[in-house]
């Protein structure tokens, strides 16, 4: 069993360890979009214990041996997600991942981030994600727009839809996380019991929306298996 003292187990969904931080206190590349309906913080909110350890967590990336206790603790030939919540504050921050990634080649690191909207701290993500082992996905919204940024053309978006509608700029192989689903799962529930059709959802809105979020349970599946947002993407064609 891995020291849980700083990193976090990972849950049904994504079955992948992480380390978390304060949601939208880290995150600079926040959009009034995600901060409003931010699950993170959320959970923060309602769990004394949760805002705790994630406020501990900020403090433990100042200290001079965290590189080396993330290095000796993370497991072995896990998917590891750097943050289910917050992001990449600072650019000092990035370059301790930078290093962790580079000495743990057996582990498969990925994030999300909207911190590409911060130049100095881009440039590091950027050589975050050149590493073999890592991968990063922007996250993207009505707000943020297309990442015009050096670089985030060779990277995954995943944009975040209210009305199962996609803008143009989303390309074929980006991804797409809706926050209709779980109404639309109770749809679903209704129309089963009372023996309706079933309501379905769109299941490709231009990108391609994640298995999780089309409205129906999946038995034994998570992004462990999944792996759209874990592996690097191949070659990213405009739909
Ligand atoms: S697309 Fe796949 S890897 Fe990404 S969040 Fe959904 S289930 Fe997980």
């Amino acid at each position: 069993m891995p020291d849980l003292t700083y990193i976090s187990k990972g849950n049904s969904k994504t079955e992948c360890f992480s380390f978390d931080l304060p949601a939208i206190d880290t995150c600079p590349g926040a959009t009034a979009e995600c901060s409003r309906d931010c699950y993170a913080a959320n959970l923060m909110r309602i769990y004394k214990n949760v805002d705790a350890k994630y406020k501990r967590n900020q403090e433990v990336t100042y200290h001079p041996g965290f590189v080396d206790y993330m290095v000796d603790t993370i497991p072995v030939d896990c998917q590891f997600r750097i943050h289910v919540s917050g992001d990449f504050f600072h650019e000092d921050y990035v370059s301790k991942w930078i290093e962790i990634a580079a000495r743990r080649p057996d582990v498969t690191f990925y994030a999300y981030t909207r911190s590409w909207r911060i130049p100095r701290i881009w440039l590091r993500v950027l050589a975050l994600a050149d590493l073999p082992n890592v991968n990063v996905n922007l996250s993207v919204d009505d707000e943020t727009g297309a990442p015009n940024v050096i670089g985030a053309d060779a990277l995954r978006w995943c944009y975040l839809t209210k009305t199962d509608s996609v803008p143009a700029w989303i390309r074929h192989d980006d991804i797409v996380f809706r926050s209709n689903h779980i109404g639309h799962k109770k749809r679903r529930k209704n129309a089963k019991a009372k023996g309706l059709p079933m309501p379905e959802l769109v299941k490709r809105l231009g990108g391609q929306v994640c298995p999780l979020e089309q409205g129906q349970d999946i038995p034994n599946f998570s992004c462990a298996k999944c792996r759209l947002c874990v592996d690097k993407p191949k070659v990213l064609a405009h739909a």
